[in-house]
């Protein structure tokens, strides 16, 4: 993908707002959803995605990206509490030479622990469902309304 184009609505972050694919969910509001990742870095990988269309950082409206950034400070505040990590990864790629798949704007939220190596961007496992809603649960847990 380029950085200029078309938004394509048939992206899977798309259909997952559509509620036409799964997801896991963390936290919804008008705004934004937040939902665990299938292919974590870590234990407790975390997407962030606005609900307006956009497919990166720069074809995203300003007011979109202000109200994305406050959930995904209080997404990070709710991994540090629930899983106690030694250090918050936030990241956020832009076209495919930077590493995005996904055509759709979003941030990824992802606790580290010392000593133990993030899985590379784009290398991780599919994770066990059950674990991610257990994880997905504490997360939400944590969240402040
Ligand atoms: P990026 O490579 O920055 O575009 O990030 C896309 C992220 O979406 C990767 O970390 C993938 O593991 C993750 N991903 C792809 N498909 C899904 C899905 N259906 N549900 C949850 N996470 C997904």
């Amino acid at each position: 993908m380029s950085l200029d184009g078309p938004y394509d609505p048939e992206n899977i972050f798309a259909r997952i707002l559509r509620g036409e694919a799964p997801a896991i969910p963390v936290h919804e509001d008008a705004d934004a959803l937040a939902f665990m990742d299938l292919f974590p870095q870590s234990r407790g990988h975390v997407l962030v995605i606005p609900k307006a269309d956009a497919r990166t950082i720069l074809d995203a409206e300003a007011e979109t990206l202000r109200r994305l950034i406050v959930v995904v400070q209080r997404v990070a505040a709710a991994v540090r509490v629930a899983l106690l990590p030694d250090g918050v990864v936030v990241t956020q790629f832009n076209g495919r030479a930077a590493g995005q798949t996904v055509d759709h704007l979003h941030f990824h939220v992802i606790p580290c622990w010392q000593g133990r190596p993030l899985k590379g961007h784009g290398h991780g496992q599919m994770a066990d469902g059950d674990d991610l809603r257990r994880l997905a649960r504490d997360i939400a847990a944590h969240l402040e309304v």
